[in-house]
């Protein structure tokens, strides 16, 4: 793709944010933001280079000590602060989420409310760094355990949310006393500046929370600087693979999330018309482009044909168009996504599966040159198809057909992804079975995207996450802080002489 320069168009040039103010990018280098439900170029976005990247990590070491310093109750009160501006106006940053990613409008409302719960979860903050304290340990020695801020953290996300993924970080880093430097998908950059004056407002002193706008070279960048402490990044498979073996390798404490192939299993004895409604809801919501969107459904046993004729039935009836009219299901990303979905389910249908419902015919509410594809079910889908072994990312659902509830955990378990997971039974016993068996990091019974709540951690297993820590929940907070412990003894003239013994406590 050719990096448009600044004259090229009329549209506005979206800015870094730095030590509170926005910053004008000097790189020369440019990419495009588009609406995807039309298709038109709404900005243009600078992209960082190196220097500009090492002028924002700066920014936020500068501010560090003093907000590190910073009382919990004045911390707590800004994140407060924060989440009441939040409230106010989650709205707006819906809105924005639909214009540049084009989900519907209620699934960015979505996004913002599960964005808002780590909010909350962080506001007790004091209640999650308390340490422990053990008097007497040895004759007049004491001991405390405190947990502290590491310095600067580099977030790096995905485009598919683009506000709730930095918020699975950004407010325990802050509420912790870290400074934040966030990179956000160039394809959706406009969320992250929006909620960098949402921290203003709230009080937040400048330089504590940073927006650096960019690409490869600002992430490589970050993850060689010796002043990031942690990244925390979103995203692929394949890059979250290489930003923890770069990151790790220059010393920094990394969590790097990758992409995902979620299966559902449906047992003989499952609620079908509920299993259908929840296949279709976690296929297709948010267009496929959900990390915890179900894109492999296992049918056990002789359900299978009623099941896709219940599923295909409810597909049908989705309304597919631009996020912000009444439908259900926005577009993709972008024209490459498009693209791409399209050619996935040619390669199915080549392969040998069956199209029980095309999203490449289907009726699109919108004007423009938007980039959608309908909802697509897939029948008769098998292990070898690429519609299987890749992540799609689309709505595009695979059903595969399999004879016992052991076959349908084998398929799962020889994924190379571990993100999300779910079976529908009416069998507490199957399904007890399930969690215990099941090789994957979140998993849902009767419940088809099972996104922990905000005080539980995030996480995926096998290639859908590099790193040791899940995301928020008590894990974020460890990730975010470290452990110091701390021995005392108040001395008085007894306690004199040498001793070169290693240390006994008596
Ligand atoms: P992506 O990997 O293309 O981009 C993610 C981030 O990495 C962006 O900020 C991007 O600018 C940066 N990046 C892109 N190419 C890079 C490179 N070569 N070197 C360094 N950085 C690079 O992912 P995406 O398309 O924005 O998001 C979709 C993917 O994210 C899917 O695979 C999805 O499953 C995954 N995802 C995972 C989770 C999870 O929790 N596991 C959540 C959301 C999304």
């Amino acid at each position: 793709m050719v990096t448009p320069t600044r004259t090229d168009t009329s549209v506005p040039i979206l800015t870094h944010w730095v030590a509170g103010k926005p910053v004008i990018g000097t790189s020369g280098r440019y990419s495009e933001v588009t609406n995807p439900a039309t298709g038109e170029v709404t900005a243009l976005l600078a992209l960082a280079d190196a220097d500009e990247a090492a002028a924002t990590v700066a920014a936020a070491k500068d501010a560090f000590p003093a907000w590190r310093d910073t009382s919990l109750a004045k911390r707590t009160r800004i994140l407060f602060k924060f989440r009441e501006l939040l409230d106010a106006r989650a709205g707006e940053l819906a809105e924005i989420i639909t214009d540049e990613h084009g989900k519907v409008l209620s699934d960015a409302a979505g996004e913002v409310a599960r964005g808002q719960e780590v909010v909350e979860f962080a506001c007790g903050i004091a209640h999650l760094l308390k340490g422990s304290a053990t008097e007497n340990a040895s004759t007049g020695v004491d001991v405390h355990s405190v947990r502290q801020p590491l310095g600067v953290a580099a977030i790096i996300s995905p485009f598919n949310f683009p506000a709730m993924v930095p918020m699975w970080f950004f407010p325990i880093a802050i509420a912790a006393g870290n400074t934040v430097v966030l990179k956000p998908s160039e394809k959706v950059p406009t969320a992250a500046r929006w909620i960098a004056e949402l921290w203003r407002e709230a009080g937040l002193p400048d330089g504590v929370f940073n927006v650096l706008n960019g690409d490869k070279i600002a992430v490589d960048a970050l993850l060689t600087d010796p002043d990031v402490k942690t990244v925390s990044f979103v995203g692929s498979t394949p890059i979250a693979r290489y930003v923890y073996e770069t990151g790790t390798a220059h010393g920094k404490r990394v969590q790097a999330l990758g992409g995902a192939k979620n299966h559902m299993v449906v047992l003989p004895d499952a609620d079908l018309d509920l299993a259908a409604d929840q296949a279709v809801n976690a296929g297709f919501g948010s267009a496929g482009e959900r990390c915890m969107a179900i894109s492999a459904l296992v049918a056990v046993g002789d359900i299978a044909d009623t099941l896709v004729g219940k599923i295909a039935q409810r597909a049908r009836e989705l309304r597919t168009g631009d996020g912000r009219r009444s439908c259900d299901m926005g577009p993709l990303v972008t024209r490459e996504a498009q693209d791409r979905v399209i050619g996935y389910i040619q390669a199915g249908e080549r392969e040998g599966a069956t199209v029980v419902v095309d999203g490449r015919k289907a009726e699109i509410d919108a004007d423009g040159k938007g980039f959608f594809v309908g909802p697509t079910l897939l029948d008769y889908v098998t292990t070898d198809m690429t519609v299987y072994t890749d992540e799609i990312f689309g709505p595009v659902l695979s059903v595969l057909r399999v004879d016992t509830y052991e076959q349908a955990l084998d398929v799962i378990n020889r994924n190379p992804y571990g993100n999300g997971t779910a079976i529908f039974t009416n069998d507490g016993g199957a399904a007890r079975r399930f969690q215990n068996e099941v090789e994957v990091g979140m998993v849902g019974i009767n419940v088809p995207v099972p996104v922990p709540v905000a005080y539980y951690s995030f996480g995926g297993w096998k290639n859908s996450l590099f790193g040791d820590t899940h995301a928020h929940g008590t894990e974020g907070v460890h990730f975010f802080t470290r452990g110091k412990v701390v021995t005392t003894r108040w001395l008085d003239p007894s306690h004199a002489g040498l001793n070169l013994g290693f240390p006994q406590n008596a």
